[in-house]
């Protein structure tokens, strides 16, 4: 098998609901996504893919849906107060957790005709989570 990874790297801010500690409260994270796709066979150009579809369908959407945005459960209720100052928000029907959010970036990904196989998205760099087609 063959695999490429893209990194790409975006700024959010976020509060787990339903959750005991300091991640109840809004904070943010420096993230970064590695972007995997793998393939058996190579196309005309000898390549899995080329690295800037990649940057072009993923960086795209998350510089316009999730970068420097709160991603927010969509019953907080900061979301009210949010949308009341105008600032941006990403809501989500559950906690948005870096797993969560990991989930989220691969079914996008896949929707804009991607073949990601993987997704890791960095929280902190010692905290990271995977979701695998
Ligand atoms: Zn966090």
């Amino acid at each position: 098998m063959y695999s490429v990874t893209k990194r790409i790297d975006f700024c959010y801010g976020h509060r787990l609901m339903d959750y005991q500690g300091i991640c109840s409260h809004p904070h943010g994270h420096n993230a970064i996504v590695e972007i995997d796709i793998r393939t058996d066979v190579l196309d005309s150009r000898n390549m899995v893919i080329d690295f800037g579809d990649i940057k072009r369908v993923v960086k795209g959407w998350i510089d316009r849906e999730l970068d420097h945005k709160m991603i927010l459960r969509h019953d907080d209720p900061l979301v009210k107060a949010m949308r009341e100052l105008g600032e941006p928000m990403y809501l989500l029907d559950s906690n948005p957790t870096v797993e969560r959010i990991a989930r989220l970036i691969f079914d996008v990904s896949r929707e804009q005709g991607l073949p990601v196989t993987r997704v890791t998205v960095w929280e902190t760099p010692t905290s990271w989570a995977t979701y695998t087609a």
